[in-house]
């Protein structure tokens, strides 16, 4: 062999007696085959073969084997985002004439592809009150496909009757699809109630540290991961190596980091409920958190994000205050090690039921910074924008 073609071909080392604890990263585009007979008939391996990097490699299969344990499921499908995940499971099943349901309070990109991508091909969307329950089925016509839920709802946080409207849709043949990013697998399993697609954004607790996105639809069933990796193939959709190594890693902390912030989020919810200035706390363990008795039965725990509803009278005086925040961060996503907390208003994306609270809502997503520390900074925000507020009350009167 000359040098030209020695810096071009490495060589095969042996690797018996190589065990490590870490996922090694494959990165590839081209897959070779020992003969030209297996590279003719390398349609034959399946969606589970090697064929073409953008297909999987061992590194996004070991991603997606992992997440199928841990979800109980049959097969998984690793994509570039949570947003990708449920515009990869709208696609795969629905077809021009059909139509998908989806809650009031879904993350708001899902309405946005519903409204300009499918509405535009002759999809159809209905949008519900996410605490409809069984009475889901009056919704249903001929037409609908697909009960979309996102259990709890990205910042009202209501937590859906998943059970019963998955025996509502078995009834009457539709397909169901969850968006879990809040719970994880940790503290739900949607495929273990029967619902076909179970989405993760794997960008956010799975992750864990804010510098990936990716996303993961799981399922029981191998004839649906054959059609959503068709869906994949035909858009050309795969992901890096490198992303899902670090969704790997993320991975083996989950547990600890869940099992802290949902404690942490806990103490801090019943803190703030009842401050002044604070109309109502939208954390699980709260009584007033609409579908607290459904989190009850169905969930095994919380994450760290809930909200805060604030008074309107607050309003002028939340800006200083989330500015002055020493250890909290402003911004979206959230599931890093970094707090965050996010002003944010829902008033104009309901439809189903109007939102009535004037006031803004605070997101808060709690992270893995030292306790005392994150609580004076919102003991600071509660003091600037609670006390204030109530002498703005007391001077009207
Ligand atoms: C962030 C988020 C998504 C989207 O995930 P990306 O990876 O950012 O696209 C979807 N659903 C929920 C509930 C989310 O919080």
């Amino acid at each position: 062999m000359k040098d030209l073609t020695r810096v071009v071909h490495h060589p095969k080392i042996d690797q018996s007696g190589f065990e490590s604890l870490t996922v090694p990263t494959y990165r590839a585009s081209t897959i070779v085959f020992d003969t030209a007979e297996e590279y003719a008939n390398r349609k034959h391996r399946g969606p589970d073969g090697y064929t073409y990097g953008l297909h999987g490699t061992p590194t996004t299969k070991t991603l997606e084997a992992q997440l199928t344990a841990l979800e109980n499921g049959e097969r998984t499908v690793i994509v570039p985002s949570g947003q990708a995940g449920i515009a990869i499971v709208l696609l795969t099943v629905l077809r021009p004439g059909d139509k998908v349901l989806i809650p009031d309070n879904a993350y708001p990109p899902v309405r946005g592809f519903c409204v300009n991508y499918l509405a535009p091909r002759g999809i159809d969307h209905a949008v519900y009150d996410p605490m409809i329950g069984a009475e889901i089925a009056d919704l249903i016509d001929d037409q609908t496909k697909l009960i979309w839920m996102e259990s709890p709802g990205s910042t009202t946080m209501e937590f859906q009757d998943i059970p019963a409207i998955v025996k509502v849709a078995k009834a009457r043949g539709i397909m169901t699809g969850c968006d879990n990013t809040w719970a994880t697998p940790l503290l739900f399993k949607p495929l273990d109630h029967g619902i076909d697609f179970s989405m993760e954004a794997l960008t956010k607790y799975v992750g864990g540290h804010s510098d990936i996105l990716l996303g993961s639809i799981s399922v029981s069933e191998v004839a649906l991961h054959r059609a959503l990796k068709d869906t994949t193939r035909m858009l050309g959709i795969g992901v890096s190596p490198d992303d899902c190594a670090l969704a790997l890693r993320g991975l083996e902390t989950m547990g600890v980091r869940m099992k802290h912030i949902g404690e942490v989020s806990t103490i801090f919810a019943k803190r703030i409920s009842g401050l002044p200035g604070v109309e109502r706390v939208l954390h699980p363990a709260l009584p007033e958190c609409p579908g607290h008795e459904t989190w009850k039965r169905d969930f095994a725990g919380c994450s760290g994000v809930f909200s805060v509803v604030l008074s309107p009278e607050t309003e002028p005086y939340i800006p200083a205050a989330l500015t002055a925040m020493k250890t909290f961060a402003i911004g979206a996503s959230w599931g890093g090690t970094r707090s965050l907390i996010v002003p944010m208003s829902v008033r104009n994306d309901r439809v189903a039921t109007p939102w009535t609270e004037e006031g803004t809502i605070l997101r808060i997503s709690v992270g893995l910074e030292d306790v005392e520390d994150l609580w004076a900074d919102l003991d600071m925000v509660f003091r600037e924008i609670g006390v204030a507020s109530v002498g703005d009350i007391a001077q009207d009167i």
